[in-house]
């Protein structure tokens, strides 16, 4: 729960701009029906609300959120909700439509969907959050619901923010619905293995890819930008798999040790003073300039929009690994691709998060709860299948994993949008 755009941070180039490009290169190469093409390009519903927060002082703030629906034709939206000063519309249609391909990429039966509140949740105090979040709830609730809207955490919101959306959508219509919102806590319907879910997804795909390039992960050197939901789990992870962490940011600042960072310890240190900067076991250095240090995959964990044409023939690492969402420009893909860096894509490598979301409805709506042993192991199924089936389209198409994602998603959506008919 802790993210400010750093000074360091690029000016990141619209979102919803990329997302469409990403779509318009994977529609070309699908040859994809015009008419099709345009249901696809936009999004289905679009709700602005501007609505008023009691504060602690007395006053009254009016804040500014948004939902997004990019699809629903292959079931109920799904995607989480931002809390952050930067969010925009144009940012919340692009994770929307990411939702969408995301799904449909490990093949789990929901729409894409995202929201946002314009706000710095640093700077409110937790009942002014709790004010915030129940009257933003009340507001989407025309949207929301466990067979149409499903929202989930995303930057700066967490499972106590989930919760408060689940009480009260529950207050509204008399009873308790668990499957409104996934990433909740566990005393109240949430899922063994969500909390790492991002992660251990990411590690899957990363193994993966790994194999097929021969590419070893014993000692690889790995930089990570974002040190929170996502990210925090995964270095762990890495760590686990033999991987050296040797730098890692947060929207405080950023430090690295040639020799290796002790995850475990920084996380300690991260929780009881909330950064990662100042850590004692290794050097400050600059935020932007370490995504260029050399190192054997890098991971974006934080926000759009990092990694562009003005960063990328500099960055160094062999693989990227997308925790991120929309954190690589496609120009800086085209870079990339020329020096030969393999971009593991947003929508495939960060999927785990949503698809143990999926687990997560399911087992709210049948109320009966699998283990976390059960919960990995199915994760990890799907995110190697997807992986295979992303790779197999790449070698077919000679395209890179990015694009082979967006068509196997998109046809995957445009199929459902064609047998289901344009209505009327
Ligand atoms: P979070 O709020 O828990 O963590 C974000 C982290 O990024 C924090 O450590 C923050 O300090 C850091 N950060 C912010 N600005 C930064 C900057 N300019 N430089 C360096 N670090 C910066 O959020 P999260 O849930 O971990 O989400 C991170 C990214 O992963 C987002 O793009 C999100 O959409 C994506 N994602 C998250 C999940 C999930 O399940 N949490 C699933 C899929 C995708």
């Amino acid at each position: 729960m802790s993210t400010q755009r750093s000074s360091a941070t690029p000016v990141a180039e619209n979102a919803f701009d990329i997302a469409q490009k990403q779509f318009d290169i994977a529609a070309d190469l699908l040859h994809l029906d015009a008419n099709l093409r345009d249901v696809l390009r936009n999004c289905k519903r679009e709700l602005t609300v501007n609505f008023p927060v009691k504060m602690d002082d007395g006053s009254i703030r009016v804040f500014q959120g948004y939902r997004v629906h990019h699809n629903i034709a292959r079931g109920p939206a799904k995607g989480g909700l931002r809390f952050h000063p930067a969010v925009t519309l144009d940012e919340v249609r692009a994770l929307a439509m990411w939702m969408t391909w995301k799904c449909a990429v490990v093949g789990i039966p929901f729409g894409g969907a995202k929201g946002g509140v314009v706000c710095d949740p640093k700077k409110l105090s937790l009942t002014e959050l709790e004010n915030l979040t129940r009257r933003f709830a009340t507001e989407i609730s025309l949207l929301i619901g466990p067979d149409r809207d499903i929202p989930a955490p995303d930057v700066n919101t967490s499972p106590l923010v989930m919760s408060w959306i689940m009480d009260t959508y529950s207050m509204a219509v008399g009873h308790s619905v668990p499957a409104v919102v996934t990433g909740k806590p566990l005393s109240i319907g949430g899922s063994e293995g969500r909390l790492e879910a991002t992660a251990r997804g990411a590690v899957d795909v990363i193994i993966e890819a790994a194999r097929d390039r021969q590419f070893p992960l014993d000692g690889a050197r790995v930089i990570l930008q974002g040190f929170g939901n996502a990210g925090a789990p995964l270095a762990s992870f890495l760590s686990q798999l033999g991987c050296r962490v040797i730098g890692v940011s947060d929207s405080s600042g950023a430090i690295h040790n040639p020799h290796g960072i002790d995850c475990a310890r920084l996380r300690l240190y991260q929780r009881e003073t909330g950064t990662v900067a100042g850590f004692s076991m290794a050097e400050p250095v600059d935020p932007l300039g370490m995504l260029e240090l050399p190192c054997d995959i890098l991971v974006p964990a934080a926000l759009e929009g990092q990694i562009t044409h003005r960063n990328a023939d500099r960055i160094k690492a062999k693989m990227i690994a997308e925790v991120a969402n929309g954190p690589t420009t496609p120009e800086a893909d085209v870079i990339l691709g020329e020096k030969g860096v393999l971009v593991l894509p947003d929508i495939l490598c960060n999927a785990g998060g949503v698809t143990v979301s999926y687990f997560e409805w399911v087992q709210d709506l049948q109320s009966f709860f699998w283990d976390e042993e059960e919960v990995n192991a199915r994760l990890q199924r799907i995110m190697v299948r997807a992986y295979q089936n992303v790779a197999r389209m790449a070698e077919q198409h000679n395209v890179n994993l990015r694009t082979a994602a967006h068509m196997l998603a998109i046809s995957l959506v445009a199929d459902a949008t064609r047998t289901r008919g344009i209505f009327p």
